[in-house]
């Protein structure tokens, strides 16, 4: 064995920097994030080859003092805390006091910098990753710090070899930049790669400049289908944009999620997002969300990674519960008398092209007809005078009577398209239902609801209808002879291989009794035990709804198909079906003009 020596100062930075300088984009974040803390309201970034050449980072911060210029330098010393206490409610988004001595030991480092208004003496410090020492010479600098970062990994190149191409890393970069202003409205950013401006964003302060930061950063489209939340529980408040579940990605590219301030990756909150979204999001989607959530600083520990993306929280469950219920809320209430705008998809192709596999699910039994049963079962809080209204007595068509006030969000039914859509005229214009897709979302809502109230009502079948089925599915239902009577459901065994179906839900009078009750055990015999059928209650309602709902080439009459917008008006989370495709889409006289050429 060699005898313990003390690693040289530049070693002891350079191993630290192997943690916090991953590539180029993490530069970056680290230097944003100290002229943020020191207080800027506008900060310049200029790029080349992706950073690896230069990045350039200029603020209009408090600035350095010069005496203080080889700390700022030099590991394990920081303003920003000075005792445990400091570190327990941290404000600053640093705090380790490392970031600029790592940085400066792979790299060749210039801190300029300038901590008084009205002079432009400013001082410079440069760190040419050798020996760590810090020459000090005076240059002009308006009050702020600039910081350059020339040749990142000159000296280490096993970890230069890790970059990847310019295109990747400079990606890296960018989004670095976008989390950094989202996360401060207020701060003005300009990024410029190769010379050539990327994003100029001023600073902003009313909610329209917010909302046209959020587009800028994140798309147009995403603003257009984006609901606005605010939320406050005990004294925490989560706000910000929740996209609309037919806006959903085929990656999770598009979450933001800050913690005073900090954008953070953490799973309790992605947890709480993915239940929230449940329900209402297509198989294999991702949500897209922009959210701010707001706590005591002694609520949160976020000392726990040295890239600082990483956060605990002191009261996980409530922290899970304020943003599960948040935006479990926000998300029912996406109905169509809450959307503004249509619920078209951003990627509308992935989601269009998924209306074949529904129709191709097994066991659904397209053609069998279903009656629309509006008022069969009513959500608990539903008026009867309300459901008296569904037995056809609203006008049929727009009259001239009505002000486009009390005209409803999906208008009135002109018509039915092969069987699968409805047409509809709203004061706005054309209105266009997918009638199996809303009826599903409808009857699970329904079944949801009543489950609630623990209990899903049954209505006996005149004839109880036999069934064969296996041993193994006899036995299942023997086992689970309580859930059947919480879904509605009254089976008796009949013999080995034979069940009697003597009640069904209200709700899904008139559907396939057989297929019904099969999909059922099919659900039970996938989740096998108790609590695992517990967890997935939803599911299984979600496959009896299948049952429940108007089939594709049933014909409806005006009424019911009226009774059936009215219902999606009031049900929440209706603007998409159970599989989270959305349910209807409407077109406006001008958007109609426009397509015809018409010249209004
Ligand atoms: P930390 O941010 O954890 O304190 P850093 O190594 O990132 O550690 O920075 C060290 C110190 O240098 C900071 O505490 C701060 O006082 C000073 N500093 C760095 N960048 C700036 C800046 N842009 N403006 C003002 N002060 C800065
Ligand atoms: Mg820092």
């Amino acid at each position: 064995m060699t005898r313990i020596q003390r690693l040289s100062p530049r070693l002891a930075n350079q191993i630290a920097a192997g943690e916090v300088v991953e590539r180029p984009a993490s530069v970056v974040k680290e230097v944003l994030e100290n002229s943020l803390d020191a207080g800027a309201t506008r900060v310049d970034i200029d790029i080349e080859a992706a950073g690896c050449k230069l990045i350039r980072i200029r603020d209009n911060g408090s600035g350095i003092d010069p005496e203080d210029l080889p700390l700022a330098l030099s590991r394990h010393a920081t303003s920003k805390i000075a005792s445990l206490d400091d570190l327990e409610r941290v404000g600053s988004l640093g705090f380790r006091g490392e970031a600029l001595a790592s940085i400066g030991s792979v790299s060749r480092l210039t801190l300029t910098s300038n901590h008084r208004d009205g002079t432009s003496e400013g001082c410079s410090a440069l760190c040419e990753g050798r020996e760590m020492d810090v020459q000090l010479r005076p240059a002009p600098h308006p009050r702020g710090t600039t910081v350059e970062v020339r040749d990142l990994f000159f000296n280490t190149p096993a970890r230069r070899k890790f970059l990847r191409t310019e295109k990747t890393e400079f990606n890296h970069l960018e989004e670095v930049v976008k989390r950094l202003a989202l996360s401060r409205f207020d701060v003005g950013f300009t990024l410029r790669h190769n010379g050539k401006v990327i994003h100029s964003l001023a600073g902003a302060g009313s909610d329209a400049e917010r909302q046209r930061r959020v587009a800028a950063v994140c798309g147009p489209a995403f603003m257009e289908q984006a609901l606005f939340i605010e939320v406050e529980r005990g004294d925490m408040r989560l706000w910000g944009w929740l996209g609309l579940p037919t806006f959903s990605r085929s990656q999770a590219d598009l979450q933001y999620f800050f913690v005073n301030g900090r954008v953070i990756r953490d799973k309790l909150v992605a947890h709480a997002v993915k239940q929230a979204y449940r329900d209402v999001l297509y198989h294999g989607r991702h949500p897209a969300f922009v959210l701010f959530l707001e706590l005591d600083p002694a609520q949160v520990d976020v000392n726990v990674h040295p890239g600082k993306h990483e956060v605990r929280f002191r009261d996980s469950r409530a922290v899970h519960q304020c943003i599960f219920s948040g935006l479990h809320r926000a998300l029912a209430d996406v109905r169509p008398a809450a959307a503004p705008t249509p619920l078209t998809t951003a990627e509308g192709l992935a989601v269009n092209t998924a209306t074949g596999e529904i129709a191709s699910q097994p066991g659904l039994g397209w053609g069998a007809p279903a009656a629309y049963h509006p008022t069969s079962a009513p959500l608990p809080g539903q008026s009867g005078e309300q459901l008296r209204s569904y037995a056809g007595l609203h006008p049929r068509v727009l009259s001239e009577a009505q002000t486009p006030e009390e005209v409803p969000p999906l208008g009135y039914a002109l018509a039915q398209l092969k069987g699968i859509y409805i047409l509809a005229e709203n004061a706005e214009g054309l209105v266009l239902v997918d009638m199996h897709a809303a009826h599903e979302r409808i009857t699970y809502e329904r079944l949801k609801a009543a489950r609630a109230l623990d209990a899903i009502p049954g209505q006996p079948l005149l004839v109880p209808e036999a069934i064969a089925v296996s041993e193994r599915e006899v036995a299942l239902a023997q086992e689970h002879a309580d859930v059947f009577a919480r879904l509605g459901l009254l089976v008796e065994v009949a013999g080995e291989e034979s069940l009697l179906v003597r009640q069904i839900p209200v709700t899904l009078r008139g559907s396939d009794v057989a297929a019904l009750v099969r999909d059922v055990l099919s659900d039970l015999a996938e989740y096998g035990s108790s609590d695992r059928i517990e967890a997935h209650m939803d599911d299984i309602l979600s496959t009896m709804a299948c049952h429940g709902s108007v089939r594709a080439n049933r014909r409806l009459s005006v009424p019911e198909m009226n009774a059936l917008l009215r219902d999606m008006e009031e049900t929440e989370r209706s603007g998409q079906c159970n599989h989270g495709r959305p349910t209807w889409t409407r077109m406006s006289l001008e958007e109609l003009d426009k397509l015809f050429l018409r010249g209004r």
